[in-house]
């Protein structure tokens, strides 16, 4: 034996560890990282077959912040400060993602409607106006873009606030190509609660969906629109669930038995979900998945796990609430990061099966039912149903009578559509604008 082996195995009898201990040790190290490696590339072969579909993310807020949701002044491609571009939605492996158009709850009883539609716009332009991006409004639209390797965007409407309490705006946003929208964000509507209690506005004691909120439920089922419970209040949820035709989904809520944060499922509601046929997409941000600022992938795929044991992984979904709030998991950061998440699944045991659900088909499965569910109604006319006025009463909402009741003075014809005092200021009017133009 050389000096220099006896000095080798000195120090490590120094360490406490033997030539054979440092050659398991190396071992277990090849063996842990071989699993590593074949779980991620077994990752990305799965997503490559199975594209995500992510239930919610804001860029669009992200795109009003940062750039007056002006398109020309950045490459989407590549955004900075932001979670989400087309570069990284590409690496993450997305094929399909709904994008919110959210509008903040001090806008309610103001011009929700407005911002609304201009949410609306930004993500129509971006999802048209770049060709790696296609805007679709059908579940067959996100196999049909699969296909041709384009990334699916559909529209949601983030708040029921942004209806203003009218059926016929939520019917314009349908035309417009919405086909999801959450009942509430962090506030109450006139209809329906919030989970949140930042916001005191509407606040009432019981009658968490009323009667008017039961029809939006139904026009929304009629319209083929799936109803997004994220964010509503339990109550309002159990409420929704009873009265429903359709399957319903939570497009960005983790489970609460896991992390007990109101914005979560408790499990009855979900064994409630389960019986709807509905879907959770699961949320990222950190203080839904750790109830902290600080979380890692491991403590997200504890809610796979748990929401798989109790309802099974074919009511499960992904919905990592991207640019919606700041604070996400250590390793699950931004769109690029999914298939960090898959692989964390599958050292697991989670199927490809499995996967492949959680991944697209089980969206994609909600989706096509909320469609049967709209063909079905095919002969139920658009509802009619108002408001009623004391409800909705506030100081921004316009006032409209009839002009016959209006001008009792003129009583005496049916229908005076236009009163004389109006004929008269028409008349100056029209002169002013004839002296204006002879003036120059
Ligand atoms: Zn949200």
């Amino acid at each position: 034996m050389s000096t220099n082996t006896c000095r080798r195995m000195l120090i490590y009898k120094e360490a406490g560890i033997s030539a054979q201990g440092i050659q398991r040790f190396i071992f277990i190290l090849f063996t842990l990282l071989h699993g590593v490696i074949s779980e991620t590339s077994r990752a990305l072969d799965i997503m490559t077959n199975y594209p995500l579909i992510d239930g919610h993310n804001d860029l669009a807020l992200q795109l009003r912040i940062h750039h007056r949701n002006k398109l020309s002044l950045f490459d989407s491609h590549n955004i900075p400060l932001v979670a989400t571009d087309i570069s990284r939605l590409k690496a993450g492996r997305v094929g399909g993602q709904v994008f919110a158009a959210y509008v903040l709850c001090s806008a309610q009883d103001k011009d929700a409607v407005r911002l609304a539609l201009e949410q609306i716009d930004v993500i129509r332009r971006l999802c048209t106006e770049n060709p790696e991006l296609e805007l679709v409004t059908t579940a067959k639209g996100f196999k049909n873009s699969r296909n041709r390797t384009k990334i699916a965007c559909l529209i949601s409407v983030e708040g029921g606030h942004t209806i203003d309490s009218s059926l016929p705006a939520l019917r314009m946003f349908y035309q417009l190509g919405v086909r999801s929208m959450a009942l509430t964000h962090t506030c109450n509507t006139p209809w329906a609660e919030s989970s949140s209690k930042i916001y005191q506005h509407y606040q009432r004691k019981s009658n968490k969906l009323t009667e008017f909120g039961k029809a939006v439920v139904s026009e929304m089922n009629r319209l083929g629109m799936l109803v997004d419970l994220s964010h509503s209040s339990w109550e309002t949820a159990r409420a929704v669930l009873t009265h429903t035709a359709a399957p319903i989904i939570f497009s960005h809520s983790s489970a609460y038995t896991v992390c007990n944060n109101t914005r979560n499922v408790p499990d009855d509601l979900l064994l409630q979900l389960k019986e709807n046929g509905g879907l959770i997409m699961v949320n990222f941000y950190s203080d839904f998945v750790a109830c902290s600022k600080k979380a890692n992938v491991s403590v997200v795929a504890d809610h796979f796990d748990h929401i798989k044991g109790l309802i099974g992984a074919e009511s499960i979904g992904i919905g990592a609430d991207f640019d919606g709030a700041s604070g996400f998991p250590q390793g699950l950061d931004d769109v690029s990061k999914y298939p960090a998440l898959i692989s964390e699944l599958i050292s697991r045991g989670w199927t490809e099966k499995e996967l492949a659900g959680v991944l697209r088909l089980n969206f994609i499965r909600v989706f096509t039912k909320v469609e049967k569910v709209r063909d079905d109604m095919l002969n139920t006319s658009p509802s009619e149903v108002e408001i009623p006025f004391p409800e909705a009463n506030n100081s921004c909402r316009a006032i409209l009578t009839h002009p016959v009741r209006l001008h009792k003075s003129y009583g005496n014809q049916k229908s005076p559509l236009l009163p004389p005092a109006f004929i008269s200021f028409a008349f100056v009017f029209c002169l002013l604008i004839m002296l204006k133009e002879n003036i120059g």
